[in-house]
């Protein structure tokens, strides 16, 4: 069930059929692969009867600058293509104390860690097919002795004692998704909660059982999959849409010229052209079709949705 205080049910009644979320990071505008996705979360949820939640994903305060200003473009920018999400807005920076619960609920098996990433890179096995290393486990089993000194050197994430279980999620689009889950880290060395944690922990509070995002988080879910166990939760529903790439075949990214809206309005192109674009690539109208999403929404199938890259050209 939703706990803490920014949990659902509060200002508003949860669908009884689950929620699905949209959760950006308020670096940059969003890019037109990144509205993609936003629309598919949408289909997702809607063609399912599920709440559809924003959730800000405003952590990184390094890279996070003027957050506020782009996360309000942002959210004008969903409006603008004519997406709803349901309330509550949830923004991670509000939920630093649900994240230190969560870590004091896995109890002894979160330990310091003191590694910098070279130690880590000399000390690894090989890296796996996708050029992941696991964590060799050099700070899993110092004394206290041991750890007394290294905290001297420097300050100490935290990771999770995870025994290099092996996990398989089923993806809507990718079928099983098998992963050897390492000590990945819950709180980075200077402070910050880590990305699998935060996503977890918010996931299960906001009542989310279906996740829609870009596939290169795939590696990613049977990670998150086992901390969702650990923490008590129902693991969620899982499809990664395929990314949305420059013609160099790499993901898009605001470097990419005309990528957002306001690049794209420079150009002469509205949210309706946006709208159309994201329409066509993903199989749901045809070439100079007027679209809206209701109608797009009648048409969505996730069997039908293409599993390759899409380029634009920009
Ligand atoms: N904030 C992440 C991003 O913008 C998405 C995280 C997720 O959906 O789990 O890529």
């Amino acid at each position: 069930m939703p706990t803490g205080p920014n949990a659902r049910g509060t200002e508003s009644t949860p669908s009884a059929a689950g929620a699905g979320r949209y959760a950006p990071s308020p670096t940059s505008d969003l890019h037109i692969g990144n509205l993609r996705t936003a629309v598919l979360a949408w289909f997702f949820a809607r063609s399912t009867d599920r709440d559809l939640l924003l959730r800000v994903e405003d952590l990184d305060t390094d890279r996070v600058r003027a957050a506020g200003e782009t996360e309000a473009r942002q959210l004008a920018d969903l409006a603008a293509l004519g997406l709803d999400f349901d309330p509550p807005l949830v923004r991670q920076s509000d939920r630093l104390d649900a994240y230190a619960a969560a870590v004091a609920q896995l109890g002894d098996r979160v330990y310091e860690c003191y590694c910098t990433r070279r130690e880590i890179a000399e000390a690894a096995s090989a890296p796996h097919a996708d050029g992941f290393r696991p964590y060799p486990g050099t700070c899993r089993d110092l004394t206290d002795a041991e750890r007394a000194a290294r905290r001297q050197s420097r300050p100490a994430a935290l990771r999770i004692r995870a025994d290099s279980a092996e996990v398989t999620v089923t993806d809507v689009l990718h079928g099983p998704v098998t992963g050897v889950v390492d000590d990945f880290v819950l709180r980075r060395g200077d402070g910050a909660w880590a990305y699998n944690l935060a996503v977890v922990v918010d996931d299960i509070a906001m009542g989310v059982d279906q996740v829609v995002r870009a596939d290169d988080l795939l590696s990613s879910a049977p990670r998150q999959a086992w901390l969702t166990e650990q923490l008590g939760g129902r693991i969620p529903a899982y499809a990664h849409v395929p990314l949305v790439v420059n013609s160099a075949g790499v993901r898009l990214a605001k470097r990419d010229g005309a990528v957002s809206l306001a690049d794209l309005a420079a150009t002469g192109r509205d949210a309706t052209w946006a709208l159309a674009w994201i329409a066509r690539s993903l199989n749901l109208a045809q070439t100079g079709e007027q679209v809206t999403l209701a109608t797009l929404l009648s048409r969505f199938d996730p069997a039908d949705l293409p599993l390759t890259p899409t380029v634009f050209e920009g």
